[in-house]
């Protein structure tokens, strides 16, 4: 069994509206408060405030704020359970992950609503404290009854619900086919056969459009009529942008699953690479992280294997032909010339056949598909 969410655009009606306000509302107020309530707690009496301690304490919140009670209890109780997540992540060294950050009112709004919170039947989801069902624009129907649900609402106040729904993934017939994948700026992907995406060109018409709207809204006074719907606007352009950017990851990871038995990618370090500014723009666009997140789950459902290459493996620089490595390759340089075997190497297929190869070694002796190789 995988688990898989399903994600679906919903139009509330105006009592559901204030409700899921109210909910957003209370979720931050427990979020925030909890975890300024840690945050002192360490920095003046080096104490950690346990979940079981958070959750007593919720009690306490609750009575003191009457109003906390106006949403169902099962999402501020979620609220803390996910908080104790995102520490538990920040204490696991692994993953590098930020200190808990307080929610805004303006940015994205979320809840998390567990079995007891809402009501499956007939295709339909109704939440507590509400008589009438979500108003769901189904693109496809559930495969069974979700186990949990998250309700959002983005910066272009457009409402999602994504159901969490657990499934017997489809395993897809044995290919000999295995392919390197090098992630580019100009290209999406590159394979080491040869194969260059290309980047979704109504992309680029959006960015423009949007460039020119974030100049316009510079421009607009503070708090202005105008600069509101004007900041709207570019929400909406915003969301559009991402709607397009995760659709054309969707398509390319889809068609490289089914045609690949293996599939060899570098292992990315997108924080380390946003800090490079000028590169910043590109690669959040370009999706790498989204890219290799989808891979990966959609390989493992397909029963294909990811081979994750260490990302300092010298992919650009070393020729795939003779191994001769060169010291420097500016970005700019597309081709290069080796000077050990004479070959033209496009840069990017030369590192995406690298990758494979590199890849390929690890698989041999023995390294595991989700691992990385070093
Ligand atoms: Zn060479």
């Amino acid at each position: 069994m995988a688990k898989r969410a399903y994600k679906e655009r919903f139009y509330p009606t105006p009592e559901q509206a204030l409700l899921l306000a109210k909910s957003f509302g209370c979720a931050r107020f427990v979020w925030n408060n909890t975890l300024a309530y840690r945050t002192e707690a360490y920095q003046q009496h080096g104490q950690s405030v346990s979940h079981s301690a958070a959750e007593k304490r919720l009690v306490v919140l609750k009575a003191e704020y009457p109003w906390l009670g106006d949403v169902s209890s099962v999402i501020l109780q979620q609220t803390l359970r996910d908080q104790k997540a995102a520490f538990d992540n920040f204490f696991n060294p692994k993953l590098k992950a930020r200190y808990p950050r307080f929610k805004r009112k303006d940015s994205r709004q979320s809840i998390r609503l567990t079995k007891a919170a809402f009501r499956y039947r007939d295709g339909e989801i109704t939440i507590a404290k509400s008589k009438v069902p979500l108003p769901i624009r189904w693109s496809r129907p559930l495969p069974c009854a979700p186990s949990s649900i998250t309700i959002s609402q983005d910066h272009a106040g457009r409402y999602f619900i994504s159901c969490l729904c657990e499934f017997t993934p489809k395993v897809l017939p044995v290919t000999p086919k295995m392919t390197g994948i090098d992630l580019g700026l100009t290209d999406l992907f590159i394979t080491s056969e040869g194969v260059k995406s290309g980047n979704p060109r109504h992309l680029k018409r959006h960015e423009a459009r949007l460039a020119h709207l974030q100049r316009q809204l510079a421009k607009k006074q503070k708090g202005s009529n105008n600069r509101n719907k004007l900041r709207r606007k570019v929400a909406r352009l915003y969301a559009k942008i991402a709607d397009c950017r995760r659709d054309a990851i969707h398509k390319a990871t889809r068609t490289l699953v089914n045609e690949n038995q293996v599939l060899c990618v570098e292992s990315l370090n997108i924080t380390g690479m946003v800090k490079n500014r000028s590169l910043a723009k590109a690669i959040s666009d370009a999706g790498w992280g989204e890219f290799v997140r989808q891979l990966e789950y959609k390989a493992e459902w397909a029963g294909r294997q990811l081979v994750k290459v260490s990302q300092w493996l010298p992919s650009s620089k070393t020729c795939h032909g003779c191994g001769h490595k060169v010291e420097k390759l500016p970005l700019s340089q597309r081709r290069w010339h080796c000077e050990g075997c004479g070959q033209a190497i496009d840069r990017d297929i030369n590192a995406a056949k690298n990758i494979r190869t590199a890849g390929l070694a690890g698989l041999a002796c023995g390294a595991t598909g989700a691992g990385a190789v070093a």
